[in-house]
């Protein structure tokens, strides 16, 4: 078929124009400790998310935006192609399960996850005499595998937030968790009794974005690495 301009190839003002790239961030602790990380790679958000209503934001770089999505949700814009990359905490991405490039630990956002219970509970000796245990977790996945590792019968139960509530009220005997400083534990008469992994957020990738957006964001990734090997000498 004959194309416009006649020489075979692209109008020249198409070959010229960059592929937009998304990058999907959530709102609160991944997007105040990905802006840093930002700035490092020489990029500048050009709207403040708390003060504006967007849900897409525009940077100092023409080709690339950055969408504000549910924790939880990111990895699933970037499965889809919702956006090319994203920043998901651990914690959301071994629930989520496959089917994206984990490429780079950014160190941020971390925690621990960890199965907690009330002070007056003795989980060890539940354990050894090998009672079903009730445990309430957002992270049933992990939460399963960590148990069955163990060889604990546990019952889950699933939930969307507030887990801490779940052994007062007597819902649950254990939760899963993801604890920083422990003090919110400890505010709710709660004790860590096993830590199950360390938490960070690491940068994920479309892979066919890598395929089709290469350079761009093979450069992308690469500040990103720069930027968290420059942070963490500090
Ligand atoms: P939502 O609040 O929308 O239900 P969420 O609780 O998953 O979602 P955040 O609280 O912003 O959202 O947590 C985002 C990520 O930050 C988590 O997936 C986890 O990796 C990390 N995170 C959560 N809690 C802590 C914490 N106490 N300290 C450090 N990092 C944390
Ligand atoms: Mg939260």
């Amino acid at each position: 078929m004959r194309r416009p301009g006649g020489d075979g190839g692209l109008p020249r003002r198409a070959t010229q124009t960059l592929p937009m790239i998304t990058l999907a961030l959530s709102k609160g602790r991944i997007y105040d400790d990905s802006m840093p990380l930002l700035r490092a790679a020489g990029i500048e958000v050009l709207e403040d998310p708390e003060k504006s209503r967007k849900l897409i934001l525009p940077t100092s770089r023409p080709d690339l935006r950055v969408v504000l999505v549910r924790a939880s949700d990111v990895p699933t814009y970037v499965q889809h192609g919702g956006a090319d990359l994203g920043v998901a905490g651990l914690d959301v991405l071994l629930e989520h399960g496959d089917g994206l490039y984990r490429p780079l630990d950014l160190k941020i956002a971390r925690c621990r996850m960890s199965v907690a219970v009330r002070e007056d509970f003795d989980y060890a000796a539940a354990v050894k005499q090998g009672s079903r245990i009730r445990v309430a977790t957002k992270y049933t996945h992990t939460a399963r595998q960590h148990f069955a590792t163990k060889g604990v019968h546990v019952d889950l139960i699933k939930l969307y937030g507030s887990m801490e509530l779940a052994p007062l009220t007597g819902l649950a005997d254990a939760i899963v968790d993801l604890v920083s400083t422990g003090s919110t534990l400890k505010a709710n008469h709660l004790v860590e009794v096993e830590r199950i992994m360390d938490i960070s957020s690491r940068l994920v990738v479309n892979p066919a974005a890598l395929k089709l957006k290469r350079e761009p964001l093979r450069a992308l990734i690469d500040a990103f690495e720069a930027a968290v090997g420059g942070a963490a000498w500090q």
